[in-house]
């Protein structure tokens, strides 16, 4: 396999035709790079829990550029990368909270959006519409059809993640085009990506690296555990 390309947590390898293969390294890192470390047996976890999260939200309608699960990542459809991060927040914390003030764990209903430019120079700093437009990142059809799968995508893992007893407090989406000019819903979707808390707003997530508030990969482990139990409880119902 021919690698096309490292970033921070994950290997993308060229497997031929229009197909690569995500490979989730142990590699975490917060504060963009600032903070590292590689826990065994992380990228197994987080590459598991994307994949069940891809294959769910492609079962229910949404197009994503999963294919198949493999050892320790993902085959997926080549996709070229629009440089736009979708952000959907359910409840308030994290960079919206020292932004603009919002109280943590205000509520957002319906969920809010926001946009943010992918630039690690500059650090992802947030964009709106007009900005994304205007500089050609995506246009009006695309944003507004990103908008919409971001939301379905939110909803459906918002109430799959409920039934784990984990509640969906905000989510990162990016979104490419494949080779046939489909716009899907692409790299990974997992505790990296998205915070959860438990009844008592105890986080499952990377925060609990972040903040140094314990193990990460027990904590990767129980929310695989939950979905699993979850998904399962779903299928016999
Ligand atoms: P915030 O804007 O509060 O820092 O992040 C909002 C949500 O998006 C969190 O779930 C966070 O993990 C995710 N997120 C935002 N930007 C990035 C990014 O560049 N990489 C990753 N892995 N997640 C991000």
């Amino acid at each position: 396999m021919r690698l096309l390309y490292e970033g921070k947590s994950k290997k993308i390898y060229d497997v031929g035709g229009d197909k690569v293969f995500v490979e989730f390294k142990d590699d975490i890192t917060a504060f963009n790079g600032e903070k590292k470390a590689s826990p065994p047996n992380k990228g197994k976890i987080t590459a598991k829990i994307s994949s069940i999260l891809f294959e769910y939200l492609q079962t229910n309608g949404i197009p994503t550029h999963y294919l198949h699960r493999g050892e320790r990542g993902f085959y997926a459809r080549k996709v070229k990368i629009l440089p736009v991060e979708l952000v959907v927040r359910n409840v308030a914390t994290g960079s919206i909270v020292s932004r603009l003030g919002i109280e943590k764990g205000s509520r957002f209903e319906p969920p809010l959006v926001e946009y943010f430019y992918k630039s690690d120079l500059l650090g992802d700093p947030m964009v709106c519409e007009n900005h994304i437009i205007y500089f050609g990142w995506a246009n009006e059809e695309e944003l507004s059809r990103m908008k919409d799968l971001a939301l379905k995508a939110t909803q459906l893992l918002t109430d799959l993640l409920a039934l784990a007893g984990l509640r969906l407090v905000d989510i990162k989406y990016e979104f490419g085009y494949d080779e046939s000019g489909q716009l899907l819903l692409a790299d990974e979707i997992s505790p990296d990506t998205f915070r959860l808390w438990d009844e008592e707003g105890r986080p499952y997530d990377k925060d609990v690296f972040r903040k140094d508030l314990g193990d990460v990969v027990e904590t990767y482990k129980e929310v695989l555990r939950r979905l699993e139990e979850a998904l399962k409880r779903l299928s016999t119902s």
